[in-house]
């Protein structure tokens, strides 16, 4: 190990929080945790690179905060309550290295000790800057929300609102959302701009809802690539239809503000990086999942159902507008191969 490594894993080790289920954390070959008896082990990893995960221009801070969001978020859709993590981190050989890693810790250990995940271990290397993130949590058996578990009559909900993170990035013309008409215009544009760019920059993981949502809800997901994608992840795995009401789409007044029409339904249908959850559930748990949700300052509301699929067909999410025609978006989502 180069003695610029040693430094920067002393800086991590030195902030790192702990928490009691730590045996061994940050310093040795490996980590011991102590899960505790009768529940199950959650494990969920993602990878940021600079130019497709964060621009040129994105701050360390938010590096940080949204490399562990992204993760928490991936638990939350499991209905997992997060408890460690770790951090791979491939850093350029840079004189502002320091810098850079201490603002990155700004972002990712706030959001670390808001949802009392202990950083227990990871990587330092030297090349383009990457974060690769590890969460580790837990959950009761049998509730997780899988993509699996949709059922034809399943009500679909939404957590939150959908389509700010891609106005975001619509405002600042990146593609594959500069062809969407958002404008500056209506409301007060510089705080509706503002509150969009904090969507894409700092998502919040719903921790709280999908722990509430665990053994309630039936299957779950979280909106990474858009919800037209990621719905059809579930109906794919589940071996249903969806049906989505256009017009029930949640939509946040900045978002008002910004757009209308078939581009904000673009956004709200197609968009990534919202980070909500879509889940469904039975009609009967509908006055249950209100309560719960209600419970930890969270809001979901219906925005469909789940069909049956007709036997041979392909799977379909269709889109309906209020006057009764299917809504076709002009694209379905985020697709990093495509
Ligand atoms: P090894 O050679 O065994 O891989 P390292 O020198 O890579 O050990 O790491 C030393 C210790 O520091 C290990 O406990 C490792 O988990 C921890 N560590 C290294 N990089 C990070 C990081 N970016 N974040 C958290 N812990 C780290
Ligand atoms: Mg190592």
């Amino acid at each position: 190990m180069s003695a610029a490594e040693f430094d920067l894993i002393a800086r991590i080790r030195a902030r790192a929080g702990t928490r009691g289920d730590v045996a061994l954390g940050i310093g040795d070959d490996a980590a011991l945790l102590q899960p505790p008896p009768g529940r199950q082990l959650v494990v969920a990893t993602d990878t940021l690179n600079r130019g497709v995960h964060f621009g040129e221009a994105a701050a360390a801070a938010d590096i940080g905060w949204k490399s562990l969001a992204v993760n928490l978020s991936d638990l939350a859709a499991m209905g997992a309550e997060p408890a460690w993590c770790t951090l791979s981190l491939s850093l350029p050989g840079q004189a502002d290295q320091r810098d850079f890693l201490d603002g990155f810790l700004d972002g990712f250990l706030g959001l670390a000790a808001q949802h009392r995940v202990a950083l227990v271990g990871g990587d330092t290397t030297r090349g383009p800057l990457s974060v690769c993130v590890t969460v580790l949590g837990l959950i009761e058996p049998g509730a997780a929300l899988r993509r699996d578990a949709a059922q034809a009559g399943d009500e679909i909900w939404v957590t939150g609102t959908l389509g700010d993170a891609a106005a975001a990035l619509a405002l600042d013309g990146i593609a594959p959302y500069r062809e969407q008409a958002v404008r500056r215009c209506a409301g007060d544009p510089a705080t509706d701009a503002a509150r969009l760019h904090e969507r894409l920059a700092r998502p919040t993981p719903r921790v709280a809802a999908g722990r509430a949502l665990a053994g309630l809800a039936r299957a779950g997901i979280d909106v990474s690539d858009g919800l037209l994608a990621d719905l059809g992840h579930v109906c794919a795995a589940s071996g249903v239809d969806a049906r989505i009401d256009a017009d029930a789409l949640p939509v946040s007044r900045a978002l008002a503000a910004a757009c209308i029409g078939d581009a904000r339904r673009t956004l709200q249908l197609s968009g990534g990086d919202d980070y909500e959850l879509c889940f469904t559930a039975s009609p009967g748990r509908h006055a249950a999942i209100e309560q719960t949700l209600s419970r930890v300052d969270s809001a979901a509301r219906v925005i469909g159902r789940i069909e049956a699929r007709p036997v041979g067909a392909e799977c379909a999410v269709r889109v309906h507008t209020s006057d009764g025609s299917t809504w076709i978006p002009s694209r379905k989502g985020y697709q990093h191969f495509g």
